[in-house]
């Protein structure tokens, strides 16, 4: 790890072990705020206006009163600089809380000021993983309904994802009502008929960038594509099975709980959204 990491903490730049968080934030005590992960490639970020219109979303969602987006852009690149991190792939954090108040479950009657942190890290490459494909497992969705919120409130996430850890899984994907929703920490595709399918766009899912990257790129490499739901009692038809997320980029499933995908190989339809994405980052 990177000694001496400096991060952004409510108008400072900090080291990360001088940042000093109140208990009576309402991050803390009540997973009351929301974050963002955005993706640095050498030091240019991808998605950038993507990111920023889904954290107003999602502040929306919570009724956090924000107001300095314009700001942010110009602390990610500083974090990149003070890191380092301009000549590598980097992973930036943002999160926003309601703030410290009194605990008391309503909003501070009296306005409170968000909590604002950002950090910058590293990002390894998961290209080996996307060379050869994962495995994951399928699980109910113990979610709230409001997914599209992309809240720090995420410990059925962080359960979904141990347990996926623990069968050597990469990812736990979520059915909800029969049909998949989204991975715990990324979005779902799955090839059935030479139709790729994905969850709609509801409540139910996060608007995953990488996810909207791909319903883009689909069109323009000659792949179908449905934002349709796949059922629980279709998957052992699917040809191809991906998850996407900024982290993972496009990762082909090739195994889920005991059962093999298609030959147990990345697809090709996985293969020619990984070169096109490829293409589409190399032109940052
Ligand atoms: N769904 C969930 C629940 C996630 O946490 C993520 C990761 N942010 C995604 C989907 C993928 O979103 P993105 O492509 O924007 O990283």
């Amino acid at each position: 790890m990177m000694k001496n990491s400096m991060v952004f903490f409510n108008g400072d730049y900090l080291k990360k072990e001088d940042v000093r968080i109140s208990p009576e934030d309402r991050g803390f005590l009540f997973g009351d705020g929301v974050y963002e992960v955005i993706k640095t490639y050498n030091g240019k970020m991808f998605e950038f206006e993507a990111h920023l219109s889904r954290l107003k979303n999602s502040l929306n969602g919570l009724e956090i009163q924000f107001e300095q987006f314009i700001e942010l852009e110009s602390i990610c690149r500083n974090l990149l600089n003070k890191n380092e991190l301009s000549d590598q792939d980097a992973a930036i954090y943002i999160e926003i809380t309601r703030g410290v108040a009194k605990r008391s479950h309503c909003f501070p009657e009296e306005p409170v000021t968000p909590t604002v942190y950002m950090m910058a890290n590293p990002c390894p490459s998961t290209r080996k993983e996307q060379e050869k494909g994962v495995k994951i497992l399928f699980k109910p969705d113990i979610r709230w309904a409001r997914c599209d919120i992309k809240s720090v409130a995420l410990v059925p996430n962080v359960l979904a994802t141990q347990q996926a850890k623990q069968k050597n899984a990469v990812e736990t994907v979520f059915i909800r009502d029969g049909a998949v929703t989204e991975g715990a920490s990324s979005n779902f595709f799955a090839l059935l008929d030479n139709v790729l399918y994905t969850y709609p766009q509801s409540h139910y899912i996060l608007s995953g960038i990488t996810r909207k990257v791909v319903l883009e790129l689909c069109p323009k490499i000659g792949i179908k594509v449905k934002e349709y739901p796949v059922l629980e009692s279709h998957l052992d038809k699917a040809d191809e099975m991906m998850i996407v997320s900024t982290i993972n980029e496009i990762m082909p499933v090739i195994q889920y709980d005991d059962k093999k995908v298609g030959n147990a190989t990345p697809g090709p339809v996985a293969r020619k959204l990984q070169q096109a994405l490829r293409e589409k980052l190399s032109m940052l």
